[in-house]
Parts: structure tokens; sequence; C-alpha cells
């Protein structure tokens, strides 16, 4: 149809994401996001963020057919991995934990359709109105994909709860040979 307007691509701003046209152009934009601009998801994070920790994001737009009989509807790939350093809930010290998101949103027109349907709705939503600022959406995310139990898949060093340390020995010592080892020997010799 040579009077339909053909939906431009671009350029589109992420922190006020035109959302709308992102997903009738089918664009993409992808970027990174320094850990340390994330104040909220540090909150949640153990210890120092290393100062080049980045979150790598990409954001792709779809239209998807809607309610037979309804317009096509804007949706949004969104894919982020981040490494995030959290305390080990066995021994405590940091464990650098990956996070990966990969997720669809379907926007509705504004934010009080989008809390009026969230419930019925098993699809996430997003607000077309006011436009989202996608490192915001990035940041929620990553601070729900959290794992509610962070664990080394093997600790550095022993639990200090195993060894019958007291809670107030201190940082985990570097790991030991056990103390029978050179009993062991000894015994082994004569
Ligand atoms: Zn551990």
């Amino acid at each position: 149809m040579p009077s339909a307007q053909k939906p431009s691509t671009g350029p589109f701003n992420p922190r006020r994401l035109d959302a709308l046209r992102f997903a009738q152009a089918g664009a993409t934009l992808t970027g990174e996001l320094a850990l340390t601009e994330l104040g909220r998801l540090a909150q949640d994070l153990s210890g120092p963020i290393a100062p080049g920790a980045r979150a790598i994001w990409s954001a792709q737009g779809a239209s998807r057919p809607g309610p037979v009989g309804s317009e096509p509807q804007p949706w949004l790939h969104l894919q982020v991995r981040a490494m995030v350093p959290l305390a080990c809930q066995r021994c405590l010290a940091a464990v650098e934990t990956e996070l990966l998101i990969d997720r669809w949103f379907r926007f509705v027109a504004d934010e009080v359709t989008a809390e009026a349907q969230d419930d019925d709705s098993e699809e996430d939503l997003l607000a077309l109105e006011p436009r989202p600022d996608l490192a915001d959406v990035i940041e929620d995310e990553l601070i729900m994909a959290l794992p509610l139990v962070p664990m080394h898949e093997r600790c550095p060093a022993p639990p200090a709860a195993l060894q019958g340390a007291a809670p107030d020995d201190g940082p985990a010592v570097p790991e030991r040979p056990h103390p029978f080892a050179a009993l062991e020997k000894l015994k082994g010799r004569r």
C-alpha cells in the first residue's frame, strides 16, 4: 500500500525509548551499562564492584498479532548478561555470579493500564508512556534475577561453621592440610 507510512528505523534513544516506533521498525539497540552506575542493584551486591564490570544488553522491537480484529501489539525482547559479586551463603566470601536475562515485554498505553492488566496477564508489561528508560528496565530485571541463595560451586575455604570457628574469627583462612595428615605420615614411617 503506497499510502502506508513506512516506520522510521531510528535513531532510538534507549533512555527514552519510543517503543511503538521501535517495535514497528523491528529495530535493535545494544549497549553496555557500568554496574557502578546501577545504584539500586549495587545495594544488593557484596563487596566492591570491579571498575570495568558491565551489563551487556540488547533490545529488539517486534510487532506481534494481537487479539483477532485488533492492531498488532508492540513487543520488546530484552537480553542482558552481567557478572556480579554476591556473598556466598556457605562461606560468606564473594562469589562472582552470572545473571542472564532473556525476556519479552508487551507494551500497553500507560502505567495505569499496565497495573490494571498486570494481575490478569501472564505477560510482562511495560508502559509506552512515559517513554521507558531501558537502563531502569535492565536494572529492575537484574535485581529480580539475583539468586536467593548465592553459593560457590566449591567454596575456596571450608565453611567457618564446620570448622567450629567462632563468628568473630575474622576472614576465612586459606585452606590448610588436614591436621591429621601429618600424623598419618608419621605413623606410616614407623
Ligand atoms: Zn562459598
